[in-house]
């Protein structure tokens, strides 16, 4: 994982997301490969502690992350969020929700 840039593995034979990343496609046994995610995903739900959002993402090709939500207002099931990765000793997520 480099610096800010989110990476999904996934089957380069059957393009099956392979999340957690393995090195090995547990559907068709070939190797894995990496790319880019689009760092778009939507809210699945979410709880609030304090005055933080807490919630579980589904980015990209169904692959779920719990991280904060900055949120303006009160955050909706369904609304578009785009996740940030932050490096410290482990990677960080967070959620902005994108307002339209
Ligand atoms: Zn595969």
């Amino acid at each position: 994982m480099k610096k800010g840039v989110f990476q999904i593995c996934y089957c380069k034979k059957c393009n099956n997301t392979i999340w957690p990343p393995r090195e090995i496609c547990h559907i068709c046994n070939s190797k894995s490969d990496w790319k880019k995610s689009t760092n778009f995903g939507k809210i699945l739900e979410f709880s609030k502690k304090e005055s933080m959002y807490f919630g579980l993402i589904e980015i990209d090709d169904g692959i779920r992350i719990l991280g904060n939500i900055t949120s303006t207002s009160s955050p909706k099931v369904g609304q578009l969020v785009r996740m940030n990765v932050s490096f410290n000793s482990k990677p960080n997520y967070s959620f902005i929700v994108e307002n339209n």
